[in-house]
């Protein structure tokens, strides 16, 4: 795969939900993605920033059903 940027090993990220492969940074034209390097297919950001915490967060297994938001929540006194 040409184009790609191996992530430093210093920065958290968390492997492919669907193959446990540490993510890569892809550039495309001037934009970047975070995704898989096996496999398209697999979840990718959106072209642009590097968003290593929209990848972490998508690829996190456990993920509460529905929340928008990481924030704990407020209504739970
Ligand atoms: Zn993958």
């Amino acid at each position: 795969m040409k184009n790609s940027i191996h992530i430093q090993g210093n920065i958290f990220c968390e492997p492919c939900k669907d193959c446990g492969s540490r993510p890569v940074i892809e550039q495309r034209k001037s934009a970047f993605i975070v995704r898989c390097p096996k496999d398209s297919t697999h979840y990718q950001t959106k072209p642009g920033l590097i968003d290593i915490e929209d990848w972490n967060l998508k690829n996190r297994v456990h993920t509460s059903l529905g929340a928008k938001s990481v924030a704990p929540s407020k209504e739970a006194s």
